[in-house]
């Protein structure tokens, strides 16, 4: 079950890993993206950080100022994805808080948003194994890793990427990668 209290250390571990490791998301981004990715999570993520500090008093309005940050700050196409995730989180808590449902919603919230499916080689790749994992109860390190690893020889059908179609294989996708830091700390989070 989310609360204020884990959601809050969850995101907070999470706008950590995005700062360590902006560069390495930015360089992700070079060969198949524009370079950015990096620069823009860590933008968003530090807004987030600052949200978070104003202490929202319930989850759907912590889910809501979340959103916000991200939708102002990362910009690209991940800025909306990922505040669209957050805005169908923050919509869906107000009836549940258990996670399997709030990251289902969050999922359905990305595809409708960016209209891409698994196997395009989105962050789609990442959410959608660990929304069925976090289902069945058995969320892992290793189930993360897998479905990050799971880009690299794709073909991108979407986004930026796609624009260099089979020249896209052989690269992680950027936005796959910063969602498994979203769901590393999330396991990392205790009593979620
Ligand atoms: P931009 O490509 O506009 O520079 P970013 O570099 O911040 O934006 O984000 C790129 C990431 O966004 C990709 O690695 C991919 O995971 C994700 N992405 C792009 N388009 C889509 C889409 N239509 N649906 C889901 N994810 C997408
Ligand atoms: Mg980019
Ligand atoms: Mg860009």
């Amino acid at each position: 079950m989310l609360t204020v209290e884990n959601t809050t250390t969850w995101l907070n571990k999470f706008a950590e890993q995005i700062e360590q490791h902006q560069s390495y998301l930015s360089e992700l981004d070079t060969p198949i993206g524009d370079g950015d990715h990096g620069g823009n999570m860590a933008r968003g993520l530090a807004a987030v950080k600052t949200a978070l500090a104003t202490q929202p008093d319930d989850l759907t309005k912590l889910f809501q100022v979340t959103a916000m940050a991200l939708i102002s700050k990362v910009g690209g196409a991940s800025g909306p994805l990922y505040g669209t995730a957050f805005l169908e989180m923050a919509k869906q808590s107000k009836t549940d808080t258990d996670l399997d449902v709030l990251l289902a919603a969050a999922l359905a919230g990305i595809e409708k948003r960016g209209g891409a499916t698994t196997g395009d080689k989105t962050l789609i790749d990442v959410w959608a194994p660990v929304v069925q994992a976090v289902q069945a109860g058995k969320l892992t390190q290793t189930v993360i890793d897998d479905a990050v690893a799971s880009t690299k020889p794709m073909v991108a059908k979407k986004g930026r990427a796609s624009y260099l179609g089979e020249r896209s294989v052989g690269h992680l996708d950027p936005g796959a990668v910063s969602s498994g830091y979203l769901f590393t700390t999330l396991l990392a989070t205790e009593g979620i």
